[in-house]
């Protein structure tokens, strides 16, 4: 999400204000730096504060040079970023993003400093200019917000309600993608599954998907990401009869145990969802199911703990995003007493990683000797040669191949080998 933000800035700055896009580079070299943050992860405010900090010798050196910050954690923490780091010029809101060209012409005019932190969308901002980073996937944000207030989460209170954008304008964004190129889109919202709710229409997730799928044969269509409460039979079918609806499901779970699925507010129980995964993965053969999951929720027990981990042993994902529960300030769960202990949590996300670890490597293992199709995305961190390329396949598994490829293609390979967490692949012809 934060990166597709990041995006639609980059479209505006350059497009409306002409500022070339570096996404890597020197600072020195640059007259703006944007720094977009995103408040999920534990540790980020340090990494904040310590890149600011970075940057505060080249706006001694250079007058003109502009240090702009966004996202959740900029938001939540604005009167502080401005009063501590006198270097950032301005603050801005996830809600704002798009007038970021208005923000940087007043900054460079009169100079000031100040937040834009504003109200929620009202209506989602149509047209919005793009500069992609990705080459081969292409991300469409098609809903903002969320409406769900997990007692964990931070951001309902930092993206606003949910507000989905017009079918007509994704369509038209799908469209220019498409001509640009691009051989995958991924529809991008905190719940994918209640677009199109608020819009008055009759449209929901499955009747876009099946629209943009039916649309563009030739393009693989991704989505991220799904809340179980929402996860119909109606989707399911759709993913199933559409070859080019990916076979990766990214499904948060959360935990494992009915006691704390309740308290975090997620709707829905582990019967419900175990049921669930266990439907998609008959319905649709081939599907890699992830997860997110999280330890150490205020009030979890062992047992509780242990149901996570017999969730875990009973859908066997192919892999997990796995999250120690830290408060958030404005958060329902900030003020739940129950918290568990640092050592504990640790010592819970340990086992848990190492049973997902195993269960992963299980699940790889199968892959070698089959045959799967392989979109070639680019070059292999450390490739041995010219040839050698990195790519993806349906359920979303990465493979390297070599011969005369080009980005972008779309071939069959045999896994030969499994690297870890990757493969290897010959191609088939
Ligand atoms: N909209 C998505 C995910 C949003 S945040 C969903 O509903 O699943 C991404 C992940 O960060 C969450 O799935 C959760 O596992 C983790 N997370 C969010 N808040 C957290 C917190 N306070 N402590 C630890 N992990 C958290
Ligand atoms: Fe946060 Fe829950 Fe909304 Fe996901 S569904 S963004 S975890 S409140």
């Amino acid at each position: 999400m934060n990166k597709n933000d990041s995006e639609y800035i980059a479209g505006i700055l350059n497009k409306e204000l002409g500022y070339e896009i570096l996404w890597e580079g020197k600072p020195e070299d640059v007259d703006l730096v944007f720094v977009n943050t995103c408040f999920v992860r534990g540790k980020v405010k340090n990494k904040v504060y310590s890149i600011i900090g970075k940057l505060e010798h080249i706006k001694r050196q250079k007058r003109h040079f502009i240090i702009g910050v966004g996202g959740c954690m900029a938001q939540v923490d604005k009167d502080r970023l401005l009063k501590d780091k006198p270097t950032v010029d301005f603050v801005i809101g996830t809600s704002n993003l798009y007038k970021i060209g208005e923000v940087v012409s007043e900054v460079k005019s009169e100079g000031n400093r100040r937040d834009f932190v504003e109200e929620e969308f009202k209506d989602f901002p149509q047209g919005l200019p793009i500069y992609r980073e990705t080459g081969v996937n292409a991300w469409v944000t098609i809903i903002r917000g969320c409406n769900n207030f997990c007692t964990y989460c931070i951001v309902p209170y930092t993206r606003g309600r949910e507000i989905s954008r017009s079918p007509e304008d994704i369509l038209k964004e799908v469209d220019n993608i498409v001509k640009e190129g691009y051989k995958e889109v991924t529809l991008l919202g905190q719940n994918v599954n209640s677009y199109g709710h608020d819009l008055k229409r009759d449209i929901d997730f499955t009747g876009l998907l099946e629209e943009v799928a039916s649309r563009y044969p030739d393009i693989w269509i991704n989505f991220i990401t799904s809340h179980p409460k929402d996860f119909n039979d109606k989707l399911i079918d759709v993913i199933s009869k559409f070859k080019n609806i990916t076979r990766y499901i990214h499904l948060p779970v959360q935990s494992g145990s009915n006691k704390v699925l309740k308290r975090m507010n997620r709707g829905y129980s582990r019967e419900r969802y175990i049921e669930l995964a266990q439907k998609i993965k008959e319905k649709i053969p081939g599907v890699s199911l992830s997860t997110d999951v999280m330890v150490g929720f205020p009030g979890e027990s062992e047992e509780n703990f242990k149901d996570t981990l017999d969730l875990f042993e009973k859908i066997r994902f192919d892999s997990a995003f796995t999250f120690i529960y830290s408060d958030r300030k404005g958060t329902a769960s900030y003020n739940f007493r129950d918290k568990i202990p640092e050592d504990i949590k640790k010592r819970r996300i340990k086992e848990l990683i190492a049973l997902q670890n195993k269960i992963t490597e299980e699940i790889n293992k199968t892959y070698v000797g089959k045959r799967m199709e392989v979109l070639i995305e680019g070059k292999p961190a450390r490739a041995k040669s010219d040839k050698e390329f990195q790519g993806r396949s349906k359920n979303n598994k990465i493979v390297i191949v070599e011969g005369d490829f080009h980005i972008g293609d779309r071939i069959f390979v045999e896994i030969t080998e499994l690297l870890g967490w990757t493969f290897r692949g010959k191609p088939i012809f």
